[in-house]
């Protein structure tokens, strides 16, 4: 069958058996297109039904989460740990705590997982997982209680050598103490069985600042590429979470003016850059709304959801050098995309999971914006979670300064992977094609070398 073809009934297959999963197909089938040259060139792979096996999670948990609310009402929701590919190593990939997690979004971070664990040339497999609980609103020990049920099921699936979750949306430093909290409470056992632990009990200097901080490099080695750099630069930047805020850190202190962040219900525009200070009190501290923001800094502007173009968001209407859009899956489309063009931006550096519509994807490769996938440019919280279960397996605890430097390092190497994998293709500057390929050669060997399993 000519390669075309078998791409296309394995994806076929794929919505046949998994319907309704719309932002799976939506990941499948971009890293699938992106894989015909290297499937072409090498018959193995279609041989040996890598595709019809990459596709499938090697294993679906999914589970009731009951727990008790601060009035005493039974609560319940659904738990789900994707345990995909363990080609590599153990399955790694974080846990998403948000109202609109379902099988399929949890799929599709799952699969995008197995490639940037691939990318990162460590030894992690790829898994995601999360709940449909919405953590907004509830006090401190309404999480602390739907942590520990979350966890009294989740327990008997994972350890240091099987899966190894971490944080996502919804699951910071707070969620990560009470789930791990309740493993060791199961289990009796104090091991690294989950990365974003606190630094005082088995964390890591720099996993809470790696996919903010690794996303600034791999943006400046891009740019370095085509001699530029981020010095000077105007950034608009999503989200106001873990990976926007140290996205906004680190581009200041390298001479970049981030001029944005936004939340689920407004944006701030800071023409002289995001104070970093105020946006670490409300979001970190006291989460709480952007809008806050803007009363203590009276020379910023807020603008609410409903006053967002249509069709578009407020945040990349901005004029702008460079968009870093970290906040959550499809929040740039098509004509966020025509308006960052219009305003001269050079570079889309993708910080959250898939957060490019194909649309806009397509309209930014017409127009020869550079672009940073996702699954290369946000690798390095996973990385620095891999540094994480290395202290923690050799009892060391290594410096700030220590981690920062591989992180750095790290991020060069995935960038030159996927660089060099672009042209070894013939489709130089392409990252998103050569990111995936690198990556899926990776675990596609794996799986070859471990047999039919
Ligand atoms: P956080 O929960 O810390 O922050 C998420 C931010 O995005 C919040 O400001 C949130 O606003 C906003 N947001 C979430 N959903 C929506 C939505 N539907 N519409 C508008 N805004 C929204 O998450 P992270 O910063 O950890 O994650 C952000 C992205 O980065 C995700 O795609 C995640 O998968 C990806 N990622 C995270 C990594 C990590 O190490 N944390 C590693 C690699 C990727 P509000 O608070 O109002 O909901």
């Amino acid at each position: 069958m000519d390669v075309k073809s078998y791409t296309e009934n394995v994806l076929k297959f794929i919505k046949e058996c998994s319907p309704g999963q719309d932002e799976f197909y939506q990941a499948s089938t971009e890293v699938f297109e992106s894989l015909i040259p290297i499937l072409q060139e090498d018959k193995r792979y279609q041989d040996n039904s890598i595709l019809e096996r990459i596709i499938m999670p090697e294993r679906t948990i999914i589970f009731r989460v009951t727990w008790i609310n601060d009035s005493g009402k039974i609560q319940t929701n659904l738990g789900y740990r994707v345990q995909f590919n363990s080609a590599l190593g153990p399955y790694k990939g974080g846990l998403r705590f948000h109202p609109s997690v379902n099988l399929g979004i949890i799929k599709f971070l799952g699969f995008e997982q197995i490639f940037k664990n691939a990318l990162t040339g460590l030894g992690i497999g790829g898994g995601k997982g999360g709940s449909n609980f919405n953590p907004k609103g509830k006090s401190d020990a309404e999480i602390n209680r739907f942590c520990q049920a979350f966890m009294s099921e989740l327990y008997r699936h994972i350890g240091t050598t099987r899966d190894i979750p971490a944080g996502d949306i919804g699951v910071g430093a707070r969620e990560i103490g009470y789930l791990f909290g309740q493993y060791k409470l199961l289990t009796a056992n104090f091991e690294g069985v989950m990365t974003g632990k606190g630094v005082g009990w088995g964390g890591s200097f720099g996993r809470k600042e790696a996919t903010g901080y690794g996303s600034v490099y791999f943006a400046e080695h891009i740019l370095n590429r085509h001699d530029n750099q981020l010095k000077g630069k105007i950034c608009c930047v999503s989200g106001a979470g873990n990976v926007a805020t140290y996205t906004i850190e680190k581009l200041k202190s390298m001479g970049a003016i981030p001029v944005t962040c936004s939340d689920s219900r407004g944006t701030i525009y800071h023409p002289k850059g995001i104070d970093i200070k105020t946006l670490k009190a409300i979001k970190e501290v006291g989460r709480e709304s952007l809008e806050k923001y803007a009363e203590l800094h009276p020379d910023s502007t807020y603008i609410p959801v409903h006053k967002y173009p249509e069709g578009g968001h407020a945040v990349w209407s901005i004029p702008c050098d460079i968009a870093f859009p970290s906040a959550t899956q499809n929040e740039l489309t098509l004509i966020d995309a025509k308006n960052l063009v219009k305003n001269g931006c050079i570079l889309v550096n993708e910080g959250a999971n898939m957060p490019t519509t194909p649309q806009a994807l397509s309209y930014l490769k017409e127009n020869k914006i550079l672009f940073a996938p996702a699954k290369a440019a946000n690798a390095g919280g996973v990385a620095v979670s891999q540094l994480e279960m290395a202290q923690n397996a050799s009892m060391q605890h290594w410096s700030f300064a220590e981690v920062d430097t591989k992180l750095f390092a790290i991020m060069k190497s995935i960038f030159e992977t996927a660089d060099e994998t672009a042209k070894e293709f013939g489709q130089e500057g392409n990252l998103l094609m050569g990111a995936n390929i690198a990556g899926f050669r990776r675990v596609a060997d794996a799986m070859i070398d471990e047999g039919a399993v």
